[in-house]
């Protein structure tokens, strides 16, 4: 961690709550659901889809897990009422993996139940690398229970590539469904790529088998020089504009580059978190990696305007 990132994290708790406020509003749309469901049909109206989630903070025990859950519930509901086109992304830790796999499966599972109710799409996020199988297994689980779901796989990480063809195999919906996206933790170099070059190289590699295995995909990334390759590679392996989307996080100031994608008929989504929890999540975002607040006072700069 360089000097300045050390002395940002270690300082931003005691910074004043407004200070973080207006820094989490570049990208957080509120602390209510409806505040997520405005925004999401404020760039449905701008040809945009979009996913929300719901900001959480450690859970404890099953009853915080149970909110979780419940929250997730009503988001679905909502979701209908509002009659937008949008999905939902969660964390299984906020279920409560690392408490317990089987209170974890347990509140899936009735967000699952919702999902089919509302005919919706739920996406698990990836977290870091001591969750990584265990979201691959109950992501597995929950594909066997409710097929319109998946995951995201990580292209700094090693195993990347390996899992896409274990989860194709093990997909008994034929249907898979992945997000591809960087990675937002710190990894060691044992089981992550380090270099940013060799991040991209990854990330193309699993992207090309992806495609392939006719992975449905969702390429979340706002780096312009991915995005391009990822436009050619489609165009080279004649993929159909129905088998992926493009992804990018609601506030970073890439609008130009979404525009062009829409306006040539590609699919982009905007991921839209929501929620109380913004304070403590930012703080841990800031601690879990300092060099979000380079981006953050881009993005602060230079603002999204498919917010307003
Ligand atoms: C839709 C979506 C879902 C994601 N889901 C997950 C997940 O489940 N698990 C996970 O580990 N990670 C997830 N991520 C985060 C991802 O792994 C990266 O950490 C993040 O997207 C930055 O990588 P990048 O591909 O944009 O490339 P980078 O090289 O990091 O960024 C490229 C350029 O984009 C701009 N930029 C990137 N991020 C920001 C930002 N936050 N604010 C302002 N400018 C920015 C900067 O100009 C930067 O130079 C997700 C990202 C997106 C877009």
């Amino acid at each position: 961690m360089g000097i300045l990132n050390g002395i940002i994290v270690r300082t931003a708790p005691w910074m004043p709550k407004f200070i973080i406020g207006r820094i989490a509003s570049v990208y957080v749309a509120g602390d209510k659901l409806e505040d997520g469901l405005k925004l999401s049909k404020l760039v449905n109206s701008k040809g945009f889809s979009a996913t929300l989630d719901l900001l959480g903070e450690e859970v404890h025990n099953r009853t915080e897990t149970n909110k979780v859950r419940d929250s997730y519930c009503e988001l679905f509901e909502g979701i209908t009422n509002f009659g937008i086109d949008c999905n939902v992304s969660l964390k299984l830790t906020a279920l409560g993996l690392r408490i317990n796999e089987e209170l974890c499966w347990d509140n899936l599972s009735v967000v699952l139940d919702k999902a089919r109710e509302y005919d919706n799409f739920v996406r698990l996020d990836m977290e870091d690398s001591s969750v990584t199988q265990a979201t691959i297994n109950m992501c597995m689980k929950a594909k066997d229970y409710y097929p319109k779901c998946g995951t995201v796989l990580q292209a700094y990480m090693r195993r990347t590539v390996d899992d896409i063809g274990s989860i194709v195999q093990e997909d008994r919906s034929h249907d898979t469904n992945l997000r591809l996206c960087k990675g937002a933790y710190k990894e060691s170099s044992e089981i992550a790529y380090q270099g940013y070059q060799e991040v991209r190289d990854n990330y193309l590699d699993a992207a090309r088998v992806m495609i392939k295995n006719e992975v449905y995909t969702g390429f979340a990334t706002h780096d312009e020089w991915l995005i391009n390759e990822i436009e050619a590679l489609v165009e080279e392996l004649g993929y159909s504009k129905d088998k992926y989307e493009f992804q990018a996080l609601s506030g970073v100031p890439i609008d130009k580059t979404l525009e062009r994608l829409r306006d040539k008929g590609h699919k982009v989504r905007y991921y839209i978190p929501y929620g109380p929890e913004w304070y403590a999540y930012s703080l841990r975002r800031m601690r879990e990696n300092p060099d979000i607040w380079k981006y953050t006072l881009k993005a602060f700069l230079f603002r999204s305007k498919h917010r307003n």
